[in-house]
């Protein structure tokens, strides 16, 4: 990572200043997009990005890299077709190979029924423009011979959603792309650094404490993954309704090259896809009860290796190298929240991203860029206001999930 004219790519650790226009609490894949579009399309280059640990700690560093637009709202489809298209745009403009490998996303079916909800996804997508099919049991032993379609196994597979366009960005590479395009506009990014309070005078954001002094700003955006409802219940009393959960995910030693795409499987709660070092990465697992500890556990290597293993039987014997845990900052409805607060002027979040958290963070930033630039909420964004659980108006990605996706 050294670099000969700026010692690291995103510039030598400054002295912290005692005020910036705004400050970013938390240096993951949100916060870093956001100061990058803040800074690229409002000229906002007096911001402090404040991480606790380093930056790519959190999630950002933790995730199986997984994009795609086919979600199953058409509130959410635009936001995430967006990020799809700006991965190879940001490639270019970055200066940086973020790697993206659109080798395309396979959901497995394994029942008439999430056959048909897959129809309607299909159409929804269809409709918004988005590339999405509708695949046979035939159709996909034809594009992926590694799968057992037999009706031997416990869930036996009806067909597939083929999503073309999705694939796989290096995840590391996203996390220092950002770094470095938003240091080079001139943000700061201030590892090893925690914000410890957010202080308000007459409803307006004024400072936050961190544990290397006190900065003065008018704008904090709290984008702090799955310590973010913690942190602005514990700084501003607002409460926000989600859980944090623990994802885990691991990888297998490298083999000769089995499959193209991404293969997710609702029914088996478990995903993968092959590396280009040739390693199965594979996710999916939650676990039920909420907690910040990051842990990981034998019942999930276990579960992992069972559930491959039905529809992917080549798989079997093959080791396990590394296993990780994250956080996942569940709602309700599995959508996120990127919202101001009308009690608090100058104050912004955008949290609650769940596992989805990575495939969107480069239109999402682009967009709270804007909403914190200009004090008006985009249109796109609107969706995901906090307002919308009191008003019992939550979205339908669960849906989604229950019935034939797998988490990512
Ligand atoms: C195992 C796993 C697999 C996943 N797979 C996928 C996937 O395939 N596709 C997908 O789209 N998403 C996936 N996700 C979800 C995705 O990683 C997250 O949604 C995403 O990282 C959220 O980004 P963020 O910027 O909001 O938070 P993070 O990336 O978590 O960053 C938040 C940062 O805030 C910092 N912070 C917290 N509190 C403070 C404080 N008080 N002061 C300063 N800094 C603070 C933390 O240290 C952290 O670095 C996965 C997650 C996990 C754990």
């Amino acid at each position: 990572m050294l670099n000969k004219k700026n010692k690291s790519l995103w510039g030598e650790r400054k002295p912290l200043k005692s005020s910036y226009d705004a400050v970013i609490v938390g240096g993951g894949l949100h916060g870093l997009a956001t100061a990058y579009f803040l800074a690229r399309d409002h000229g906002i280059k007096d911001v402090a990005i404040i991480e606790k640990n380093y930056i790519g700690f959190g999630g950002a560093g933790r995730n199986t890299a997984i994009v795609r637009a086919n979600q199953r709202t058409q509130e959410n489809v635009p936001l995430y077709n967006e990020a799809l298209k700006l991965w190879p745009v940001l490639t270019k403009e970055l200066n940086f190979n973020l790697m993206f490998n659109n080798c395309g996303n396979l959901n497995l079916m394994h029942s008439e029924a999430a056959m048909k909800a897959a129809r309607m996804n299909v159409s929804t997508a269809q409709f918004l423009g988005v590339e999405s099919h509708l695949l046979d049991a035939k159709q996909l032993k034809e594009m992926e011979p590694a799968i057992n379609v037999s009706e031997d196994i416990t869930y036996p597979i009806h067909g597939a959603m083929y999503h073309p366009p999705g694939g796989i960005v290096r995840h590391d590479a996203v996390v220092w792309g950002l770094a470095k395009g938003a240091a080079e506009y001139g943000a700061e990014i201030h590892q090893d650094t925690e914000v410890t309070a957010i202080n308000t005078e007459k409803g307006r954001i004024a400072s936050v404490d961190t544990t290397r002094g006190k900065i003065n700003t008018s704008k904090v955006l709290v984008a702090a993954g799955g310590y973010s409802s913690a942190v602005i219940n514990r700084m501003l009393g607002i409460r926000l309704p989600i859980s944090a959960l623990t994802i885990q995910a691991m990888v297998t030693q490298p083999i000769k090259p089995l499959f193209d795409h991404v293969i997710s499987s609702g029914a088996y709660h478990v995903y993968c896809n092959q590396t280009l070092k040739g390693e199965i990465a594979t996710g999916a697992h939650m676990d039920d009860w909420p907690n910040y500890t990051t842990q990981t556990t034998a019942h999930y290597i276990k579960h992992q290796a069972e559930a491959l293993t039905q529809f992917l039987p080549c798989l079997k014997g093959l080791k396990f190298m590394r296993i990780w845990g994250g956080l996942a900052d569940m709602t309700p409805d599995m959508a996120p929240i990127m919202d101001g607060n009308d009690q608090v002027e100058g104050f912004f979040m955008d949290c609650g991203w769940g596992y989805f958290g990575f495939k969107s963070c480069s239109s999402t930033g682009k967009y709270m860029a804007e909403f914190m630039a200009t004090d008006e909420y985009p249109d796109i964004l609107k969706p995901f206001t906090m307002r919308r659980f009191e008003q019992h108006r939550l979205m339908g990605e669960t849906a989604a999930l229950v019935n034939y996706s797998a988490d990512n």
